[in-house]
């Protein structure tokens, strides 16, 4: 047995993811926090910023050095999510939408051509990325998509339909789409009428693909831009088929397990953010001669989010080191840390205005607007229902999981 297993910390287990996240705590608090509460306010996605991220290799975070990424894993990924989302989850969303969705995937399953073409651009925050699977009639059915794609004598693919919900589907106020879209659509149907699912490389200029609108509105995740986008006879060559038609589904579910814990490391930074806040209050603050972190009720709201927090913290960490970004086959435990980190946000930042009281309530004291965003996270990247769903599924196809 090796004798310093006692002194690893899962949230920072080698040299490197060390001086990664001491890399990024100087970044967030220089670059990111200034910044935050008024681009949520005005609803806008900080795309100077996003760029800067490119200089720092965190949009190639998990490309291959050859292609112009830091060759990382995803344990470093879950740390550049925690540490975005502990001042800025809306921007940490644009980027998870980039880097997670469209990037990742790219690396791990285009073919040679397409990531020397393109990796190089989206590590280097030259081109947004985005990643367009849901449609304004099916989400967690995503199986049920209505965007078709037909080849044409000639090679070439025309594709119809509309996508929704897309982050970084447009890049500004103008209906600007992302340079590139990672958009899943149905090229056949099976004897159930599920789709048949093919990835297209869409790019920006291709005949037929636009901004339908940008989503205005939202409770959270403000900072970050959400479009409908359409296809509209859009002409898409054949080279920009990735893997084989119809084939699509293997990498559709492997890039969700990286996107669950991506999303579930942003909860762990909400949670991070709103802990420390209510904990400074509760000493700051005095009520009927003494602080109100002498209260019963207030120590119920601070231990409960600590002890949380730590379990989240354990969860992430364990589920990063345990997922290899070249394979999937851990649904169980991305499901679960996702399902499980998600509330545990929420519920941390509702406590801490809770602890905060009218302050807790207004931007300028960061919680509420954490609590705003955690919510998106019992949402996108799959439902809190459809984790459920899933952990039930895999639990009765391996009950020994239990046991392990
Ligand atoms: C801000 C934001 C950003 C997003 N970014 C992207 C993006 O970049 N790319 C992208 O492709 N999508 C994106 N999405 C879409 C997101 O992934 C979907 O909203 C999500 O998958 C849910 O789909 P839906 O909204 O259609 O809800 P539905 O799937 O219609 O669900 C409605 C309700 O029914 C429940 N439900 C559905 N099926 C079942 C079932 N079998 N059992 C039990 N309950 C069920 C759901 O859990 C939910 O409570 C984003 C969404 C938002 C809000």
């Amino acid at each position: 047995m090796s004798d310093d297993w006692q002194s690893i910390d899962m949230a920072n287990p080698t040299e490197e993811h060390k001086m990664l996240r001491s890399m990024l705590r100087d970044f967030v608090a220089e670059e990111v926090e200034p910044q935050a509460l008024e681009y949520d306010r005005e609803e806008k996605f900080n795309l100077d910023l996003f760029r800067k991220l490119g200089e720092y290799g965190l949009l190639g975070i998990s490309v291959p050095e050859e292609y112009g990424g830091s060759g990382m894993d995803a344990t470093a990924v879950a740390i550049v999510n925690e540490e975005l989302s502990y001042s800025d989850p809306g921007l940490c969303l644009a980027y998870l939408a980039h880097a997670q969705l469209m990037v990742n995937n790219l690396a791990h399953n285009g073919n040679e051509a397409q990531k020397t073409r393109i990796l190089p651009k989206v590590c280097s925050g030259e081109w947004v990325g985005c990643m367009a699977m849901s449609e304004p009639g099916y989400g967690t059915d995503v199986l049920g998509m209505q965007t078709t794609a037909k080849q044409r004598e000639d090679g070439h693919w025309v594709i119809n339909g509309r996508k929704m919900w897309i982050t970084n589907g447009a890049v500004d106020e103008d209906g600007t789409p992302a340079d590139i879209c990672w958009l899943y659509a149905r090229t056949g149907t099976d004897s159930k009428g599920r789709a048949e699912v093919t990835t297209f490389l869409i790019e920006k200029g291709m005949t037929g693909f636009a901004v339908g609108q940008k989503i205005y509105d939202k409770t959270g995740m403000r900072a970050s831009n959400t479009a409908e986008l359409v296809f509209d006879d859009c002409v898409v060559p054949s080279e920009n088929v990735v893997g084989s038609v119809g084939d699509s589904m293997i990498h559709m579910m492997r890039n969700l397990e990286i996107e669950r814990i991506g999303l579930a490391a942003m909860g762990l930074g909400i949670a991070r953010r709103s802990l420390a806040a209510m904990n400074r209050y509760a000493s700051e603050r005095e009520a009927f001669g003494s602080e109100i972190r002498d209260f019963g009720q207030i120590q119920r709201h601070i231990g409960e989010s600590w002890a949380e927090y730590r379990a989240m913290r354990a969860y992430v960490y364990d589920t990063a080191r345990n997922t290899d970004l070249e394979k999937s086959g851990n649904r169980l435990d991305t499901d679960g840390v996702k399902l499980f980190g998600t509330t545990a946000a929420k519920n941390i930042a509702d406590r801490a205005i809770q602890v905060m009281g009218g302050y807790g309530y207004v931007g300028e004291y960061t919680v509420e607007r954490l609590w705003r965003d955690a919510k998106l996270l019992e949402i996108g990247g799959g439902t809190l229902e459809s984790h459920q769903k899933n952990i039930t599924r895999d639990l009765s196809r391996s009950p020994e999981k239990i046991e392990e």
